[in-house]
């Protein structure tokens, strides 16, 4: 059987069968793990204690103590602290941490225990590689190296939850967790052609999320279907007072929609979408978008036309002032959040130094790459006194509007489409000299953190070159299981999201 081409649903189902055990899927996809090497997706394995957990999920299994995820691995992103495997962010500050907790992420997927009641019984199979906290859109910022795309290896696996796409797509993990600052969910599912979704702020717990840009910073499942997703999000997200952010405990199944009708009482199954208006923003189809990219997202938004939803287009007018904004609020987020990693706190201290001055100098000059250190040193400048009027500020000032110009739209539409991003997966290097350059990649994705709003990536085509292209659907705050509904309405009716890439055995 070949479990990596199974979606968690079928595999839950197959579970449950005693068709396989926790342990056999466990070994099987470690054993994928430590043959495909080559994708550079892991930083840490630790077959023992997954083999440990699987053997516990098999035990509730058989003991009829089980959920609909219990037993079934999953691969964490390196941000989130995992008690059992080292936690490093993909930076040399954090090399060798090894966290006494987990994150609350990690701890609702996880073993169910005294402590942790509500554990969905998941087994571990280790962190994904990550650009260094979370900062970048290729992969190429790990300090551990980069991740191949595993549609082709010459190319990025987007970023920055890179070893999370590259682990689905290349199948050594059925399902993984990702974190969405400013696209970094959505992104990378759309490089490797996997279904994603951020959802909106506060929904998911930040505790024990490695902080970049706090109130950006959001988690999410990347996998193979909407369902996978909906599943996977309905374990991950709970209150935790732990986190002020988060939200009150809304308890939903987001997959609750899955297999209905947009409008309750629609029986006309040609068209299950009926009633549902999809906005397409004009600013999200102009300059700068690659053609085979507008044109596979154009067809998509006609398949879904043709299930009955009714096109209609919005304008986001400052969707270009979601650039400036974000790496100004960004960067000013990161370099206070980022002031703990100083050698005494936390992270990595330099082996000599003067005084401690130097020592904090010299700690951090060794831990933390180029572009941490740029986005540090950025942020300290828009936040020092006499320019924070003029940067900080301001951009608060217009992240307000641009979360307005949703609501806007949203008085037109239920759900908003465009791409994930202005062109597909590009080649190692090629955009890694110039740092705008690579920022500009984030324009579609970066306006929906700055409005806290959910929204998804969702397979929907491959360019002539064979990598995958990806569309965004955009909800209202809350409207997740809405979204995971249209996606799956589409996933019925294509199967862009079940090709496999050609070069993973
Ligand atoms: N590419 C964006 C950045 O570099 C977004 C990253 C993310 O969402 N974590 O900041």
């Amino acid at each position: 059987m070949s479990w990596h081409n199974t979606p968690i649903a079928l595999m839950a189902k197959a579970l449950a069968a005693k068709e396989v055990s926790s342990i056999e899927l466990t070994q099987y996809f470690l054993d994928r793990i430590e043959a495909g090497k080559r994708w550079n997706a892991f930083l840490d394995v630790n077959a023992h204690l997954s083999l440990e957990q699987a053997s516990k999920a098999d035990l509730l299994i058989s003991s009829g103590q089980s959920g609909p995820l219990t037993g079934i691995p999953v691969a964490h992103k390196d941000v989130f602290v995992t008690r059992g495997w080292k936690s490093t962010a993909a930076s040399k500050m954090l090399e060798g941490y090894l966290s006494p907790f987990d994150a609350t992420v990690v701890a609702n997927l996880g073993m169910p225990s005294e402590d942790n009641p509500r554990g969905a019984g998941m087994v571990c199979l280790g962190k994904t590689n990550m650009d260094e906290f979370a900062m970048g859109s290729s992969n190429e910022n790990s300090a551990y190296g980069p991740v191949p795309n595993p549609w082709n290896a010459e190319c990025v696996s987007g970023g920055s939850s890179g070893g999370s796409a590259a682990a689905v797509a290349a199948g050594l993990a059925p399902i993984t967790t990702g974190s969405d600052t400013g696209g970094s969910i959505r992104q990378p599912a759309a490089f490797c052609g996997l279904t994603g979704i951020k959802p909106s702020y506060g929904r998911v717990s930040r505790y024990g999320m490695i902080a970049y840009a706090s109130s950006l910073d959001q988690a999410g499942p990347m996998g193979k279907t909407a369902e996978d997703c909906a599943m996977l999000l309905t374990a991950m997200s709970s209150h935790d007072p732990r986190d002020s952010t988060s939200l009150a405990d809304s308890g939903e199944d987001y997959g609750r929609y899955l297999q209905q009708a947009w409008k309750a009482g629609n029986t006309n199954v040609a068209k299950p979408l009926e009633g549902l208006r999809i906005g397409l923003p004009k600013e999200f189809f102009a300059e700068g978008l690659a053609e085979e990219v507008a044109n596979s997202v154009n067809t998509a938004a006609k398949a879904l036309e043709a299930l009955g939803a009714t096109l209609v287009d919005v304008s986001l007018p400052k969707t270009r002032l979601s650039i400036p904004v974000y790496y100004v609020l960004a960067p000013a987020e990161a370099s206070s959040n980022l002031s703990r990693f100083d050698g005494v706190r936390y992270g990595h201290r330099a082996a000599e130094y003067r005084d401690l001055s130097d020592m904090y100098k010299k700690s951090r000059t060794e831990g933390f790459g180029e572009e941490v250190k740029r986005r540090i040193m950025i942020g300290s400048y828009v936040l020092c006194h006499g320019y924070y009027d003029a940067y900080y500020l301001q951009a608060q000032k217009i992240r307000r509007i641009i979360a307005a110009d949703f609501q806007a739209a949203f008085n037109q539409c239920d759900v908003i489409l465009g791409p994930v991003a202005p062109d597909v997966a590009w080649r190692f290097g090629e955009k890694s000299k110039d740092p705008v350059q690579m920022y500009l990649e984030d324009i579609y994705t970066l306006s929906t953190n700055l409005a806290g709003l959910p929204a998804m990536s969702v397979p929907c085509g491959f360019n002539k070159n064979n990598l995958p292209i990806g569309m965004q659907l955009i909800g209202n705050y809350f409207a997740e299981a809405r979204l995971l509904q249209v996606a799956h309405q589409y996933q019925q009716a294509s199967d862009w999201h079940l090709r496999q890439a050609s070069e993973v055995a």
